[in-house]
């Protein structure tokens, strides 16, 4: 079988198109702060990325750069001075921060509404009881993708592995709305390779280099890599053995060029949506 590779790249870019096209319809140009705290080169890489892709298409992005020394409660307020300014539309804090900064206390404390990576309880709980709120970018990229190649998703086994808040868990449900019969794997997770084995849809985010090798995969089966770690000699590196499983899976997605250019552009669909919401409230 002809493996073909889902061109996160391509699509992600005719999105950012069909995005820019709406972000000119809106009442305002979309303002979004991202925090970057520190300067691991993989955070500023990230951020870069975004504000690149943002000038493109019309977002404002403003980046509030913190040395690593910063306190919990410096950014905290911080934050809350951002929830009250009212030309902000998007706040976004880019992980991973560094230690001994909170990760989880302080997306608590970005107002909601404002939340642009949808990891605020308020809007991952919207998601688990199937309330509209804001989504996480990487499993609605995911789903995007996924859904190039097979748009229609009912009665088919989906197994996601990893079930952090950031992917893993709102992915599952975001299939299970999709009216998947979805199984999530873990760490712990025994005869991983028989549960994958069994999947229609095989979605890997753990940050394990090459843990899914071709007896991990259905043949046929879309198979979507989240995963990025760095190997020994330099290169990144998704979850899946690439080469490995090629002519086994139906489709692939390629790391780097999946998931993460669909990630970001995921990020300027919730900001379009914030301030679309925003406009329907004031008339
Ligand atoms: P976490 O470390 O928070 O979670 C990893 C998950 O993988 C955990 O649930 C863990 O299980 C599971 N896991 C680890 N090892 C194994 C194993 N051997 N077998 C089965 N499951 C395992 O990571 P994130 O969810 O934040 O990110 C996952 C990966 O995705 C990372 O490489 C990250 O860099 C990448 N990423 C990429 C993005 C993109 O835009 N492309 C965006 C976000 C993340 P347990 O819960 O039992 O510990």
């Amino acid at each position: 079988m002809d493996t073909q590779i889902i061109d996160g790249k391509k699509i992600a870019a005719d999105m950012r198109a069909q995005l820019k096209k709406i972000i000119q319809t809106l009442p305002k140009k979309p303002h979004l702060a991202v925090i970057l705290v520190g300067d691991n080169p993989a955070s500023v890489l990230y951020v870069n990325h975004k504000v690149k892709a943002a000038e493109e298409i019309g977002v404002f992005v403003e980046v509030h750069q913190f040395s690593p020394v910063m306190t919990n409660d410096t950014l905290v307020e911080f934050i809350h001075d951002l929830n009250k300014d009212a030309d902000v539309d998007g706040i976004l804090v880019q992980l991973p921060l560094p230690t001994p900064l909170k990760s989880d206390l302080i997306i608590q404390e970005i107002d909601p509404q404002k939340d642009i990576d949808g990891l605020h309880y308020v809007n991952l709980g919207k998601l688990f009881v199937g309330q509209p709120g804001i989504l996480p970018c990487t499993p609605q990229a995911c789903l995007a993708l996924i859904k190039s190649a097979c748009p229609d998703l009912e009665g088919l086994n989906a197994v996601v592995v990893g079930r952090s808040n950031l992917v893993g868990r709102p992915l599952a449900q975001l299939l299970l709305d999709e009216n998947c019969t979805v199984t999530q794997a873990h760490s712990k997770t025994k005869n991983l390779a028989q549960i994958t084995a069994q999947a229609d849809i095989l979605v890997s985010a753990t940050g394990q280099a090459h843990l899914i090798k071709r007896e991990y995969v259905k043949e046929g089966a879309v198979v979507i890599d989240v995963g990025i770690s760095r190997l020994e000699n330099g290169k990144l590196s998704g979850d899946v053995d690439f080469q490995n499983v090629l002519g086994k899976a139906g489709f692939i997605t390629p790391v780097p060029g999946g998931v993460g250019p669909m990630t970001i552009a995921m990020i300027f669909q919730n900001i379009i949506q914030i301030v679309q919401k925003k406009a329907c409230s004031k008339s």
